[in-house]
């Protein structure tokens, strides 16, 4: 075979080449098709292969496909940007775009320390963040991460921010039971919160449901009111990164509506274009840009290509296709649907310890026992087993482990296309079913 060029996730593997894509089907050169079960990753929200999508971003690109942010503005992304403060909650009324969710969570924290600084306010410059959590792959963003798999390598490059205990249930950080505890994970932040000096914390930064790390871990009911009151207590902005749980995915346009919180800040990727063309965003409130307009004027952020116009009209084009098939409402009705066959398989499987999740955004965490929860040991690559099992009986579903054993163990997401219909989820059921029955035997050999 002719060598390649191309750097793969994982050097050496073999990786099918993909031919093309419709709907929530993907199909390989050999023609071999998958369910696309994790919207690759947690991405193509509308699904593979819609012609409008091409047809919006090739009348944009016949006119003008790319200008200089400095230069011009466009008509595309004016759109976007108002449609999506529509679309957002409170007075969130100001987007900045990116190119990649990373981008998206680095901006918010240059923002919240600039919003400090326009303000003379010069010793508030950390970001707190979770345990647990994952916010991107630059040093910025890395730096905000609970996620120890992807921080090892460049520990001495990136800032030991402080983390606060994930509300994470199933596997409690601080080893308590939810409702008795209280919510103590929240009433935890406050006590770090105090311990470092909130005059040095610039922000609080969440993934409404914890994702990449952790498999949809959502968090009780009282959770994020209390972290709301503590951040503004101690004027501290809130930060919620909606990368993977925006633009529909929990069944809502930002998941931060379920609890009817309003952040200080939105991140958005992903979903936003639903894979189309890279794009993202950082979308900002009223009281935070008031202090920019008064101050410098500027946000030290922009990239070549941001708010790049044949994205944008990409992004609109998604949007509209969304809303036209009232894919949120879709998401709700079929997320519960989802979560309940998950629920029956976690009755057949005993290595299946929990199932949680929110719209389209569902977890599975395997675990040893189910009575003790103990997790497997690393060494097990329980899910790493899994998804090549899944992979070769065509279905697609996307890890979401930690890296370290007892810290956020070995779980996947199940998040397919929101366009996706029951009979759809049936036939992922039925794969997954034979896939962990095989692993399962795989594990007591
Ligand atoms: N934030 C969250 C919550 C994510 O899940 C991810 C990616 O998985 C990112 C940020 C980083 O986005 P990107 O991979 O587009 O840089």
């Amino acid at each position: 075979m002719r060598k390649s060029h191309l750097i793969k996730p994982v050097l050496g593997n073999d990786y099918p080449v993909i031919s093309h894509g419709k709907g929530i089907y993907l199909y390989d050169k050999d023609g071999k098709q998958y369910i696309d079960g994790s919207s690759g990753a947690i991405t193509a929200n509308i699904g593979h292969g819609v012609e409008e999508i091409a047809e919006a971003m090739w009348n944009q690109a016949k006119h003008v496909s790319f200008v200089y942010r400095s230069q011009f503005t466009n008509e595309a992304a004016e759109r976007l940007a108002e449609k999506l403060a529509e679309y957002a909650p409170g007075d969130l009324n100001s987007v900045f775009f990116v190119n990649s969710g990373s981008e998206a969570t680095e901006t918010a924290l240059k923002i919240a320390i600039q919003y400090f600084q326009e303000q003379g306010i010069h010793t508030k410059n950390k970001v707190l963040s979770r345990w647990t959590s994952y916010h991107g792959i630059t040093l910025g963003a890395l730096s905000m991460s609970g996620h120890p798999l992807r921080r090892q390598r460049f520990s001495s490059l990136l800032e030991d921010f402080p983390v606060a205990p994930a509300p994470y249930c199933y596997q409690c950080p601080l080893k308590d039971t939810y409702p008795g505890c209280g919510v103590r994970c929240a009433d935890e932040l406050e006590t770090i919160i105090q311990a470092i000096g909130p005059e040095q914390i610039a922000a609080f930064i969440v993934e409404p449901v914890i994702g990449a790390s952790g498999g949809a871990i959502v968090p009780p009911d009282e959770y994020y009111t209390k972290i709301r009151s503590i951040c503004t207590k101690f004027n501290i902005l809130m930060i919620a990164d909606e990368v993977m749980t925006g633009m529909g995915r929990t069944g809502k346009m930002f998941a931060m509506e379920h609890w009817d919180v309003i952040p200080d800040i939105i991140t958005l990727g992903k979903g936003m274009s639903a894979g189309y063309t890279p794009m993202a965003a950082t979308i900002i409130s009223d009281r935070v840009m008031k202090e920019i307009e008064n101050g410098s004027k500027i946000i030290m952020g922009g990239h070549t290509f941001s708010a790049n116009p044949q994205s944008a009209a990409a992004c609109l084009a998604v949007i509209q296709f969304m809303e036209r098939n009232s894919l949120i409402e879709n998401t709700e009705t079929i997320g519960e649907y989802l979560l309940n066959s998950l629920q029956r398989l976690q009755w057949k499987h005993s290595i299946i310890g929990d199932i949680r999740g929110k719209g389209l955004l569902c977890g599975v965490e395997f675990v040893k026992d189910p009575i003790t929860r103990e997790p497997f040991e690393i060494s097990s690559k329980v899910t790493e087993r899994l998804l090549s099992i899944c992979f070769e009986k065509g279905l697609l579903v996307y890890p979401a482990v930690g890296g370290v054993t007892g810290f956020s163990g070995d779980s996947i997401l199940v998040s397919p296309p929101l366009i996706i219909t029951k009979e759809q989820v049936n036939d992922i059921i039925d794969i997954l079913d034979h896939a962990v029955g095989e692993l399962t035997s795989l594990l007591i050999t």
